[in-house]
């Protein structure tokens, strides 16, 4: 029975395969001129103060206002990006897009963090930190206002050489984030010898802490555990209510989610900025196709 689904699996499945591979062909060849050709656009999403629900910071998501297909989310060239080596090239150009908004998000009453996705192949090159370093003097925005997110998968990738790359980039006085916590092998044992200031507990705890006890007590126990390390906790794609009061319960320092907002355009963005009380936000959907 296995051998004849298989067969029959191939059969239904290789043409489309086929479209799948072409299409990502085109797509990689399209993406080659996307950042000459300017096509690439931040989305900011809010980080919310989940005891006064306040808006303390923005995280920099990248789309690509592609000339045919509209408007694509990350998912569908970020994993092309990183297998061309265009991801280097790309994330410059987030970095750099990123501070400029966020130094010119700076009031009296606001001054947001603003967080930036980080692939390994940046980290990875010589220049890096020399490149952060250059990036905010030349754009104004104070070291202690850029978060550097990071996947655990890239910290467990080569330790030794992560831990002395943050270390120069923490001594530049911006702070780290490790990204998606809890869907990688990485335990919080690791992270007592990183020099991580954030950790971002990935949405699939923060799915099921109300409707499942297990996800519950094991959130729990990393918020607490983070909490510990002095590591302030961020809990990602919070969508209900019920979610936020939940982990406001369980000390959790702040929240992100589309119960306050999607990732939204710089105008947008500074009109959340603004409001004084985030809670009255209306709760949106996707911004982008790919999810
Ligand atoms: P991430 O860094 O974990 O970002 C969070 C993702 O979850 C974003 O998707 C965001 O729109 C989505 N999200 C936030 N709140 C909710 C929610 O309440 N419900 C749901 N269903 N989703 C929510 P997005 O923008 O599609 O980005 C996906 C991933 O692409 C990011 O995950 C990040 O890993 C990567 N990425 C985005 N921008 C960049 C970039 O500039 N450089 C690199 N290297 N990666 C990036
Ligand atoms: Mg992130
Ligand atoms: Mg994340
Ligand atoms: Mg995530």
């Amino acid at each position: 029975l296995a051998k004849d689904r298989g067969k029959s699996a191939t059969a239904v499945y290789e043409p489309r395969l086929h479209e799948e591979s072409l299409r990502r062909l085109q797509l990689r060849a399209d993406l080659q001129k996307a950042v000459r050709r300017d096509e690439l656009v931040l989305h900011f999403q809010p980080t919310v103060d989940l005891n006064t629900r306040q808006v303390v910071g923005f995280e920099a998501l990248v789309r690509w206002q592609h000339p045919e297909q509209g408007l694509l989310g990350p998912v569908l060239f970020i994993p092309i990006a990183e297998e061309s080596g265009l991801i280097v090239p790309l994330g410059s150009w987030v970095l750099r897009n990123a501070c400029v908004a966020a130094a010119s998000m700076q009031s009296d009453a606001h001054t947001p963090t603003m967080s930036v996705n980080v692939s390994s192949q940046q980290l990875d090159q010589s220049g890096f930190v020399e490149e952060v370093t250059r990036v905010l003097a030349e754009t104004g925005l104070p070291p202690h206002r850029l978060c550097l997110e990071i996947t655990e998968s890239v910290v467990l990738n080569d330790l030794d050489r992560v831990r002395a790359v943050l270390s120069q980039l923490r001594a530049l006085g911006i702070r780290i984030a490790i990204d998606d916590f809890g869907t990688g092998y990485s335990s919080l044992a690791y992270l007592s010898n990183l020099p991580v200031d954030v950790l971002k507990v990935d949405k699939s705890f923060v799915d099921r802490i109300v409707s499942d006890e297990q996800s519950g007590s094991l959130t729990r126990a990393i918020i607490a555990m983070s909490g510990a390390m002095k590591l302030a906790t961020v809990a990602e794609g919070v969508e209900h209510d019920d979610q936020a009061s939940w982990l406001e319960l369980a000390a959790c320092s702040y929240g992100q989610g589309y119960l306050w907002s999607k990732p939204v355009p710089y105008e947008r963005a500074t009109e959340l900025l603004a409001e004084l009380s985030v809670s009255r936000i209306r709760p949106g959907r996707s911004d982008v196709a790919g999810r």
